[in-house]
């Protein structure tokens, strides 16, 4: 029920410290807990995906996206997906959403395999995901019932998530790559892991956090640390996906660094799906 919910973020929260302003935000936080579970129960619901495309930079085509959500609550505003995915891993409402955000996307990936586009779209997963009993079957009965490919599918992970029970979570990634879905881990660079950490597990995929390519074409630092990351990426195999790109500088930069992916405001924002095909057909995004 909607208290057991409640009570349970409750009694996470209510051992901090209590600081001037704690309770409104507090109740504003369990009143979108609140709402948040009435959007993920209506079939009409107020949540929507986007898709923000990732850029072959080698060849200037666009073949992958990412899949990101959005919410827009009762008084017409948008809510921060930050804000509604934390609290959505703190009351125990991330797995609905995460097979609310799976069914989505691979029904919108079956639909652009039938216009004859074959992409690849990245899913971002909770710690809570990965480790769930039943992930890997609802994946795999989702995907039983569209025509898509697992290949179809990446999964997006931060180095934090990988490192939260790490046995079950290899486990889990090796067989989920035996089965043909791609595993990548994002924002990387702002854990505490290392690359050398990851060489035990089967990733693809590596994306550079924002934080080191908003404002690359001005920082010799952050040019130095991208450089190096894309290079020891690519010695160990990875696909190196740069995001937060958000002028032609620092997009020239990544393809000077030999980066393979890049995705950023400077080539789209997150648009509905809708509003990206007829981006991507209208062949805007061509050089
Ligand atoms: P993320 O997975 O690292 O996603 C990239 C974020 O960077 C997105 O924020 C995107 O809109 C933003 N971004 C992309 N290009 C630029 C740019 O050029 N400049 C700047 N300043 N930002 C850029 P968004 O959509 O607000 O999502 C924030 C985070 O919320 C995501 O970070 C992800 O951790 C989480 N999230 C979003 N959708 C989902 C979802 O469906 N499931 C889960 N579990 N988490 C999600
Ligand atoms: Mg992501
Ligand atoms: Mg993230
Ligand atoms: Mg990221």
């Amino acid at each position: 029920s909607s208290m057991a919910v409640s009570n349970a973020y409750k009694d996470q929260v209510s051992v901090r410290l209590y600081q001037q302003g704690d309770d409104e935000i507090y109740l504003y936080k369990l009143h979108l807990i609140e709402e948040l579970k009435a959007a993920l129960e209506n079939p009409n619901s107020p949540l929507f995906m986007n898709y923000q495309p990732k850029l072959n930079i080698k060849t200037g085509k666009v073949d992958k996206l990412e899949a990101l959500i959005r919410w827009i609550n009762n008084k017409g505003d948008f809510v921060n997906p930050e804000l509604f995915i934390n609290l959505a891993e703190k009351s125990g409402l991330i797995t609905t959403l995460t097979r609310w955000v799976i069914l989505e996307v691979i029904k919108q990936v079956d639909h652009w395999n039938q216009l004859g586009h074959k992409f690849k779209v990245s899913i971002n997963l909770s710690a809570q995901d990965i480790q769930h009993e039943q992930f890997i079957e609802y994946l795999l009965t989702t995907l039983s019932n569209f025509n898509v490919e697992p290949v179809q599918i990446t999964l997006e992970l931060t180095e934090r998530d990988l490192a939260d029970n790490e046995q079950l979570v290899a486990e889990r990634l090796f067989y989920l790559k035996s089965l043909g879905f791609e595993v990548s881990v994002d924002d990387y660079g702002i854990g505490q892991s290392s690359l050398a950490k990851l060489k035990n597990l089967p990733v693809d995929e590596l994306k550079i956090d924002k934080t080191f390519i908003l404002k690359l074409d001005q920082c010799q630092q952050d040019q130095d640390i991208v450089a190096s990351t894309i290079s020891l990426g690519h010695k160990l195999g990875l696909r190196v996906v740069a995001e937060g790109v958000e002028n032609k500088a620092s997009l020239e930069l990544l393809e000077q660094f030999q980066c393979d992916y890049a995705q950023g405001y400077y080539l789209s924002r997150p648009i509905s799906a809708e509003k990206f095909i007829e981006w991507y057909e209208s062949d805007e995004h061509v050089n």
